[in-house]
C-alpha cells in the first residue's frame, strides 16, 4: 500500500527516525494500567513499539486514509482503530471508565487543546506522555516566575507531576514542521483531588491569567470579592508569582468569601 502523503491542515508531520519513536514509546511506565491510547498514529512509527509492550494499544485518528494504512499493516491492531476526531469523541464507548494512559506524537494544530481534554478525563488517566510543539512541552512544564508558566502549566501540575525529557530537531519529521519539538511525561499524583473546588480552582487561574500583567486585585475583579477579601495581600501580586500550592490558597479563600 501506498504511503500516507502528510496533509497540512491535520497537522500531519511523519517522524522518521526510529530510535525516536521507540525513546517516545518508553517513556511509559506502564504501571496503573491496562490500556493505551495513542493519538494520532499516523502510519504507526510510534504504534509498532507500542504494540511489542504487555498493554492494550488503541488508536485514534481523524485521517480515514492514515486509518486505512494501519489497518493494512499492522494486524495485532484490529478492532483497536478509533477512526474520529479526539476531541469530539467520546472515549468512554471504548474505555467505560477505565484507567488508560494517553500517548502520541501530537497533531500540533490542536496541541493545547488535547491537553485541556486530557485534563477533563484525568480520573482516568494516571499517566500521559509524548510529543509537542517544544515551546508547548515548556509551557506545561514551567515553574512560577518565568514568562512561560501560565494556565497550562498550572492546571497541569496541579494534579500531575510534570517533566520534561528532551528536545527532537524538526528535521527528524517529514514535512520538517517550523518549529523544534518537545516530549514530556505527565504523571498523575498519588493524591490528585484538589483541597478547594476544582470548578472555582480552574476559573480563578484561567481568569487570572487572562490579564497576566495585571495584579489579582484587578484581574479577579470579575468574581465579586468581598472588599475585606480584597486587601488580602495575596492580591498585590500577578499570577505568574503565584505557585500551583498558591492558587490553591487562593481558591480556598474565595471559596471561604462565599463567590
Ligand atoms: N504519530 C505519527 C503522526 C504524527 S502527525 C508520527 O509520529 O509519524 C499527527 C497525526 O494526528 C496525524 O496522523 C493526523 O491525521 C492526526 N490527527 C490530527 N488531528 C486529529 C484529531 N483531532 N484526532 C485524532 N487524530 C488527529
Amino acid at each position: 500500500m501506498e504511503k500516507v502523503k502528510a496533509k497540512k491542515h491535520l497537522g500531519q508531520h511523519f517522524l522518521k527516525d526510529e530510535s525516536i519513536a521507540k525513546d517516545i514509546a518508553d517513556t511509559l511506565n506502564l504501571k496503573g494500567y491496562q490500556d493505551v491510547l495513542e493519538i494520532g498514529p499516523g502510519m504507526g512509527v510510534l504504534t509498532k513499539y507500542l504494540l511489542d509492550k504487555p498493554i492494550n494499544t488503541y488508536v485514534i485518528e481523524i485521517d480515514t486514509e492514515s486509518v486505512a494504512y494501519l489497518d493494512e499493516n499492522y494486524p495485532k491492531l484490529h478492532g483497536k482503530i478509533i477512526s474520529k476526531d479526539f476531541l469530539k469523541y467520546n472515549i468512554n464507548e471504548v474505555f467505560d471508565g477505565k484507567q488508560f494512559a494517553i500517548i502520541g506524537n501530537f497533531p500540533y494544530n490542536i496541541s493545547t487543546q488535547i491537553v485541556f481534554r486530557a485534563l477533563e478525563l484525568r480520573n482516568q488517566i494516571p499517566e500521559f506522555a509524548g510529543m509537542f510543539q517544544k515551546e508547548v512541552a515548556e509551557r506545561i512544564c514551567e515553574k512560577k516566575g518565568t514568562k512561560a508558566y501560565g494556565i497550562l502549566s498550572v492546571l497541569a501540575q496541579a494534579f500531575y507531576d510534570a517533566e520534561y525529557l528532551f528536545t527532537v530537531s524538526e528535521h527528524v519529521f517529514d514535512p520538517p514542521p517550523k518549529v523544534k519539538s518537545g516530549v514530556l511525561r505527565l504523571r498523575r499524583k498519588e493524591n490528585f483531588t484538589l483541597p478547594c473546588s476544582e470548578k472555582l480552582f480552574f476559573t480563578v487561574v484561567k481568569t487570572g491569567f487572562q490579564q497576566r500583567r495585571k495584579t489579582l486585585r484587578n484581574s479577579l475583579k470579575t468574581l465579586n470579592l468581598s472588599d475585606n477579601l480584597r486587601e488580602d495581600s495575596i492580591f498585590d501580586l500577578r499570577p505568574e508569582q503565584l505557585s500551583v500550592e498558591d492558587f490553591i490558597e487562593l481558591t480556598k479563600k474565595i471559596e471561604a468569601d462565599g463567590v
